[in-house]
């Protein structure tokens, strides 16, 4: 059926405004809660989910809820409602507090003080479309945006005018963003990722409908590059698009790029028929601090660079920063020049307030204030590696990291506690700028103490963890030495 001609369609006005037009009673009617939840009450725990959480597809589970309700007829007298929701507010303010004191599972920088930056919370700070192309969207921040870049660019070894990149919304769409430009420069190229790689990259496979190989890991967690001469040498005919993890997220490997790089040569790609993109989210700013890692720098033949904003740098939204090689943003925009401005992003309206954040950070610390962090973290990660194995917990650390790795706690409650995440036998701590000795004392003191009630009978042992974390590392019955 054709549009237009009003068939039954929304009619264009032209006579007066008809105040018929909106609603009189606008609200819809209650929905019926039949699973006994308290649809109109307060922060409310299903009693089925208190003990173990599991992860349930297909089913939207309501475990805490603070439902919005209507403004009574005479609120404005008598403010209830404002008082209400500051209670609220102040509750879950003092929960937060709580919360950041007892994290130490993922990889975020919970210590910053961005009070002086209070001030622009009143802006609708908009950065949508290209950071380089101006909009007509004036409330906007390029100017900060195209700061940080440049900052990002010469720590990765970039010039100025070669380079394009944007601030994004969380490290997930800078890996969408390098695997989409990949994808463009090599149409029919295949996606190689190691078995560790973030989900991220997986779900671009997924998006882009590409043909996707994984290739197998070290013990360590690193992409094992014999594995992936094989899987390189049974494609010969297509083109390869690389993931490189710097830093994967359960153990804190970094790839090594240079035997990836070498590896690639072997194999008689040349140049022009692979692209590499790094995942940097996690240890993107932390490696080039790093004397012994494998420098991530555009000099070597790669495709583009992201890191997440919000995890060692600290921020308190997620946002994350995608650099690649302007030649190539230029052949992938170039089939919408129909559009007055370049739409080479994902997203299309941006968080203009990230870039100042990360401006302000990036102003304040510095590479000298990064390169001390670093060091801090290294040092306070080897502090808690070397004390879980003092007392017999196997655990993990490699050498490039600060994610500790070590067996899984007995009880979800702890989990739950220190906010650590899983995966099978293994949990971790990563030792971000936030972590302190201190704090690290207190889980393990914790630890030690929850545990010996956890294995204090002769049935129950701690895991094995020597399929994941190899023989040397792991400290149950059969394993230690
Ligand atoms: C965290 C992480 C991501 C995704 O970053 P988000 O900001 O959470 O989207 C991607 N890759 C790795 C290795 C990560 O650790």
């Amino acid at each position: 059926m054709g549009m237009g001609e009003n068939n039954g369609g929304a009619e264009v006005l032209i006579g007066k405004f008809d105040t018929n037009l909106v609603f009189s009673d606008p609200l819809p009617p209650l929905a019926v809660s039949n699973n006994g939840l308290d649809l109109n009450g307060q922060q409310h725990v299903d009693s089925n989910q208190k003990g173990k959480r599991e992860i349930v597809l297909g089913r939207n589970v309501h475990t805490t809820c603070l439902s919005i309700t209507e403004p009574d007829a005479n609120d404005e007298s008598t403010g209830d409602k404002e008082a209400y929701m500051a209670s609220v507010l102040a509750r879950y303010r003092k929960n937060l507090l709580e919360r950041t004191k007892y994290h130490l599972g993922y990889p975020y920088n919970l210590d910053f003080d961005y009070g002086a930056l209070s001030q622009l919370q009143h802006f609708s700070i908009n950065n949508l479309g290209d950071p380089f192309i101006e909009s007509n969207y004036g409330v906007h921040s390029r100017q900060f945006e195209v700061g940080v870049l440049d900052w990002f660019a010469r720590l990765w070894e970039i010039e100025k005018n070669e380079y394009w990149g944007y601030i994004t919304n969380c490290g997930t769409e800078g890996n969408l963003h390098g695997i989409l430009v990949g994808r463009e420069v090599l149409p029919d190229g295949i996606l190689y990722a190691s078995r560790e790689t973030h989900y991220s990259v997986f779900k671009a496979a997924r998006m882009y409908r590409m043909d996707c190989v994984k290739v197998g890991t070290l013990i360590s967690g690193e992409i094992d590059c014999a594995d992936l001469r094989v899987k390189l040498l049974a494609n010969k005919d297509k083109p390869a698009i690389l993931n490189v993890n710097i830093g994967t997220t359960v153990k804190g490997a970094v790839d090594d790029l240079d035997l990836v790089i070498q590896t690639l040569n072997e194999c008689g790609f040349s140049k022009d028929r692979f692209y590499i993109h790094c995942d940097g989210a996690l240890f993107g700013l932390m490696m080039p601090f790093v004397k012994r890692a494998p420098k991530v720098s555009f000099k070597k033949p790669i495709g583009s660079v992201s890191v997440s904003g919000h995890k060692f740098v600290g921020c308190p939204m997620p946002c994350g920063v995608q650099l690649t090689r302007l030649e190539h943003i230029n052949a992938l925009s170039s089939n919408v020049e129909y559009l007055a401005s370049r739409d080479a992003t994902i997203m299309g309206s941006r968080n203009g307030h990230a870039p100042i954040f990360l401006w302000y950070t990036l102003n304040r610390k510095g590479y000298k204030g990064f390169q001390k962090e670093v060091q801090k973290c290294l040092r306070n990660a080897h502090y808690l590696k070397d004390r879980l194995l003092d007392v017999g917990i196997s655990a993990m650390l490699n050498e490039l990291s600060s994610t500790v790795v070590f067996e899984r706690p007995r009880d979800e409650e702890f989990i739950r506690r220190w906010q650590l995440a899983c995966e099978g036998n293994i949990a971790h701590v990563v030792v971000m700028p936030s972590v302190s000795q201190e704090k690290l004392d207190d889980f393990l003191s914790d630890l030690v103490e929850k545990r010996s009630t956890w294995y204090d009978g002769e049935n129950v042992q701690p895991p094995c963890v020597a399929a994941e974390l190899g023989n040397e590392s792991c400290a149950c019955k059969l394993h230690r030495s």
